[in-house]
């Protein structure tokens, strides 16, 4: 059926809206009305050509929907129904699904190999980050579909699809971080705001946020930070220092995919302590880190991959906490664009203004 949705024609052009054929739901597959879709850093590293490619695209993945119709053998799922899509698509069988690993699902899926969308002229488009939420409608797998009460704001769940799921998953299961334990979160955009969000539920103590914008500094404060820590003018090290009676933190989290963020939040560890790695830099950047006092001190690094999250777990356990008004997705919420001001949203999100933007359809 036709759509309207956002194209990425060249990398680092602005979008171009067209209508375009999405695919019936094929079995085992879901075709969502998208409802709402939130800008993700990963978005602006596709459409700028960070990460390569084919083109053109169909991007956005950050994004909850009702769900319109379902494909043959879908009994979970029904039409009305309100999900939230995420790009996690999982077999639920495989060795790395029944670790409870689906970001890391070896299955293969029809739609790895063939798009559902195709643009007016009849040309396949790249179903971008498996989800192609910048549109109308998108269809994906089942196992991307995650059902949330009908009386949640769509706009306020479309968040937790990559963003609250990849900051507060990075605490919560990757670090699987213990009360009183301290962390320190570098970089306080719409990930690092939801690590500071996850370390106050799970009982951090300090948690200390480094950024090197004020504003977003105070933002943190206002999800979970106890102290902060402006990068440009003050030494860091010397202030988590001071605020961890000299130990340093037992857990790092750094949210900004830049190898000064990666070099800096190492330093930041205690001995024994881990650093956890959220953020994606663009392809061919490296960090310099000291394996000799890394090892001499017992440090570890771990990698995060959307929070290690399970999706069928973590999206529940998310709204609930919402709907308990003790985890927040509105005040992540700058700005609310329709899909014809997509290119005003993305500028904005690129210019490091803005928390979250949002395009409600
Ligand atoms: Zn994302
Ligand atoms: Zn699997």
């Amino acid at each position: 059926m036709k759509t309207r949705a956002a194209v990425c024609r060249a990398f680092g052009a602005p979008l171009a809206i067209e209508t375009i054929e999405v695919a019936e739901p094929g079995p085992g597959e879901v075709l969502i009305r998208t409802a709402a879709c939130a800008i993700c850093h990963s978005d602006i590293f596709y459409i700028d050509g960070a990460w390569g490619g084919d083109l053109p695209a169909v991007y956005g993945h950050e994004a909850a929907g009702v769900i319109e119709a379902v494909g043959a053998g879908v009994t979970r799922l029904r039409p009305g129904d309100h999900v939230v899509a995420t790009l996690i698509r999982n077999c639920g069988f495989c060795p790395a699904c029944a670790e409870g690993a689906p970001a890391f699902c070896e299955a293969a899926f029809p739609l790895d190999f063939d798009t559902p969308l195709r643009d007016a002229s009849g040309k396949p488009l790249v179903h971008g980050l498996r989800t192609g939420a910048f549109a109308e409608r998108m269809v994906v797998d089942a196992s991307q579909a995650v059902k949330i009460p009908k009386d949640m704001n769509l706009d306020a769940a479309s968040l937790i699809a990559c963003g609250v799921l990849t900051g507060f998953g990075a605490v919560v299961n990757t670090a699987d971080a213990k009360a009183g334990s301290s962390a320190v979160v570098v970089g306080c955009g719409g990930v690092g705001l939801n690590a500071a969000q996850g370390a106050r539920l799970a009982g951090c103590n300090p948690i200390i946020a480094v950024d090197i914008a004020p504003e977003k500094l105070a933002a943190a404060r206002q999800f979970g930070a106890t102290d902060a820590i402006d990068a440009r003018s003050e030494n860091v090290e010397e202030r988590v220092r001071g605020l961890t009676r000299g130990r340093k933190a037992d857990w790092v989290f750094v949210t900004v995919g830049a190898k000064g963020a990666t070099e800096q939040g190492v330093k930041l560890m205690k001995r024994n302590g881990a650093t956890v790695l959220v953020g994606m830099p663009p392809s061919d950047v490296y960090a310099t880190i000291d394996p000799g006092s890394l090892a001499a001190d017992g440090q570890r690094i771990l990698g995060s991959k959307m929070g290690s999250a399970r999706p069928m777990v973590d999206v529940p356990k998310i709204v609930a906490l919402y709907r308990a008004g003790r985890l927040m997705l509105d005040e992540l919420i700058t700005g609310r664009y329709p899909l014809d001001m997509i290119n005003e949203a993305l500028a904005s999100s690129r210019s490091g203004a803005a928390l979250r933007n949002v395009i409600v359809f």
